[in-house]
Order: C-alpha cells, then sequence, then structure tokens
C-alpha cells in the first residue's frame, strides 16, 4: 500500500464521489482571490488562506500550495496604476512579485510553526523526463520535512500561465506529478453554475466526468454554466481526473472553505472522475501527459474502433497514414481520419518504416522490412487512450 494512505486514524469524509481518505491535497489559488478589489494583494485574504493551510498541515495533510498573483503583487509594487499588457513588462512584475508573495506567506506560517519552500515550474520542465523528476522528487523531500512548497509558473522564462489560465493547468501538472488525492482550483465563483439567459441559476454540486458538452457550457454555448476563466479550471480538471486525481473548484473567500471541503460539506463543484478511476501507472501518466509527441499515426475506422472499444494495440494494417519526423521509440499521436486523437503511444518502428508497412498484415513485415519486426506499431502496454 502507498505509505501515504496507511494513516488509519486520518479524518474520513462522506461527501460521495470524494475519496474515503485523503491525504496529499493540491490547492491552487488565483490572483482574483487573493486581491482586493483595485487588483492589490489583500493581507487579509492572505492570512485567511495560510491560517487555513497551517490548520491543514497541523491535521495530518500534506498540501502543496499553487499559488497565482506575482503579478498583481509586482504591479503593486512598482506603483504601477494598473497591469500591463506586454509580456516583458508582466515578467518583470513577476519576478518582483514572486518574492513579495513569499514573504507574506512566509510571515504568516512561521506564526504557525509552518515551513515553506518556493518552487518554480514550467510547462517545458514537466515536460522534460530528468527535469520531471527532479521536481517530483523536491516536492517529495519537501513533504517529507513537513515543509509547504508553494509553486507557481517560472514567468521569467515562460508565460503559458499569463496568457492563459492564471496557472490552472500547472496545477493539475503538480498534482499528476506527485499523485495528489486530491486538486482544489480555488477561485470566487461558488463553482460551476447552470446559467440561463446569463443568469446564474443554479450550482453544479457534483460531475463524474469532463465533456465536450461540459466544455462547450463553460464557454457559455446553448445553455451554460458560468464562465469566470472556468475553461481553462475544466480543461486542468479533465487532466487531473484522467490522471486519478478528483477536482473541486469551490470559492477561496467562503469561510473555512478548505476544512469545509475536506470534511464533506456539499460547496462548491466537485468533479470525481470516475469514469477514469483507475490511476494510470507512473510510465502511462508520462505517456499521456507529460512528453511532447513527435508526430501522428493515422488510423481507418477499423483500428479505432478496435484501441477505443476492445483494448487492443494498434498494427500496421490499420494505418492509413503518417505525419511528422520521429524515430522507434518516439511518443506519437494516434488519430482517426478526422484528426481526433484517440491516443498517445510509443511507437516501435520509425516513420519511414510505418510508411512501408501501414495496411499490411503483420505477418507480411518480415518480407518487407526484413528479420527485424514487432507485431505492433503500438503496443498496448506503450498506449493510453485519450479520446472522450
Ligand atoms: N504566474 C502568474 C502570477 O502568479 C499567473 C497569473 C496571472 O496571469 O495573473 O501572477
Amino acid at each position: 500500500m502507498d505509505q501515504k494512505h496507511s494513516n488509519s486514524t486520518f479524518p474520513k469524509t462522506n461527501r460521495n464521489g470524494l475519496p474515503a481518505r485523503m491525504k496529499r491535497l493540491v490547492i491552487k489559488v488565483g490572483s482574483r482571490v487573493l486581491v482586493d478589489n483595485r487588483g492589490r494583494p489583500d493581507p487579509r485574504q492572505i492570512t485567511r488562506l495560510t491560517d487555513q493551510i497551517a490548520d491543514l498541515q497541523q491535521r495530518g495533510y500534506e498540501v502543496i500550495f499553487v499559488s497565482s498573483g506575482a503579478i498583481a503583487a509586482g504591479v503593486q509594487s512598482l506603483g504601477w496604476k494598473q497591469r500591463p499588457v506586454n509580456l516583458p513588462d508582466l515578467q518583470m512584475a513577476a519576478a518582483i512579485g514572486q518574492g513579495v508573495l513569499l514573504n507574506h506567506y512566509s510571515e504568516q506560517l512561521v506564526r504557525h510553526g509552518c515551513r515553506l519552500g518556493q518552487v518554480l515550474l514550467t510547462h517545458a520542465d514537466l515536460n522534460d523526463r530528468i527535469r520531471h523528476l527532479n521536481a517530483r522528487n523536491t516536492i517529495m523531500a519537501m513533504l517529507r520535512n513537513r515543509i509547504i512548497p508553494v509553486v507557481n509558473e517560472n514567468d521569467v522564462v515562460a508565460v503559458d500561465e499569463i496568457r492563459f489560465g492564471d496557472n490552472d493547468l500547472l496545477a493539475a501538472m503538480v498534482a499528476t506529478l506527485i499523485d495528489a488525492d486530491l486538486l482544489l482550483l480555488l477561485t470566487t465563483s461558488d463553482g460551476l453554475y447552470r446559467t440561463e439567459k446569463g443568469k446564474m441559476v443554479e450550482r453544479i454540486p457534483i460531475l463524474d466526468d469532463i465533456t465536450d458538452e461540459t466544455l462547450s457550457m463553460a464557454q457559455g454555448k446553448g445553455s451554460s454554466w458560468s464562465s469566470g476563466g472556468m475553461g481553462s479550471k475544466l480543461q486542468s480538471a479533465e487532466r487531473a481526473i484522467r490522471a486519478g486525481t478528483p477536482v473541486v473548484i469551490a470559492n477561496g473567500r467562503q469561510e473555512q472553505v478548505l476544512r469545509r471541503v475536506l470534511d464533506g460539506e456539499d460547496i462548491g463543484t466537485l468533479i470525481t472522475g470516475t469514469a477514469h478511476q483507475q490511476k494510470l501507472r507512473a510510465r502511462k501518466k508520462w505517456i499521456a501527459f507529460f512528453h511532447r509527441t513527435q508526430g501522428s499515426v493515422y488510423v481507418d475506422e477499423g483500428a479505432g474502433r478496435a484501441i477505443l472499444e476492445e483494448g487492443h494495440s494498434l498494427l500496421p494494417v490499420g494505418v492509413e497514414r503518417t505525419e511528422g519526423r520521429f524515430r522507434a521509440g518516439a511518443l506519437v499521436k494516434i488519430r482517426t481520419a478526422d484528426g481526433k486523437t484517440i491516443a498517445r503511444g510509443l511507437t516501435a518502428y520509425d516513420r519511414e518504416d510505418i510508411e512501408r508497412i501501414k495496411g499490411r498484415r503483420s505477418v507480411d513485415i518480415p518480407f518487407v522490412l526484413g528479420e527485424r519486426h514487432f507485431v505492433e506499431v503500438v503496443h498496448r502496454d506503450n498506449m493510453v487512450v485519450m479520446a472522450r
């Protein structure tokens, strides 16, 4: 059994769909939760959050705190009236504000006897196998030593989260990186709302999965859900649940929101991901989320069905065409004729060889390529199905 679950005295929740026992939590707080109505970091809000985080650590949870707000803090330090628009100015503001933010957190957490460490990451770091493992090792060491990792994007070298999502995706990647039991996305809305004619009608307490329909609701197509940045929250929730980590989207300004979610109270929106409940093994997780693909293999309808519905490997006979430049062992997308990615996997052949054996039965491979052959282009063990 995983060590982190061996603590049997751990508080139990009874909210349906929430894991009965949780220990490792990734808590992501968006800039908007942390600032006042003039966009300046709000010390009261920072105190309320750090009090809650310290409380969770004292109750035995492992907390990883993903915090935005560096730019907001930097803009205030610089005495600027508003958030700049050009990227170098935003990056400079982040460089200044990150230190300010960390100081605020440190001052507050120290009062509770907690310690923190700064972790600055980029998507590219997590996409690189070695750096990915280093990041994981560092965060794990911090957790073992009861140090709270405070994570932000390294905005000086990357701008993914400045442009999109306010650290939502980064938080999902971190949750996956360290096998979190729950990802909490704290925002300024009480969760996901169904809206009608632009009016919020009801909170959605629970979702099993994120589907295309869910995403289009968040983008306000047809009847819709409140959007306030919900698109990126749902996309990051989708990543997390596919890797086996359920997600709660809740209001970071609600009184004692963290404790209440963990105690099983019906607040916010819980996304259980029951459809993806099996946790992906580390290698499959790597295939599914972190590594960049180097090309695509387009498959016919029969092969698509065999992969999606029957759990089969990809055989040469089902391949229609290839794209990109890749060698044997590379990660490729497996796509249907209309371009939809249904799976990702490590290919046994390089592109040129796939082109020579595509459409052929596996028994013909030795005649085309000589002795060296695998029956499959992508073996099922090296594949993760991605399609909804
Ligand atoms: N990493 C950025 C920050 O902490 C992302 C949030 C944003 O775009 O405001 O400020």
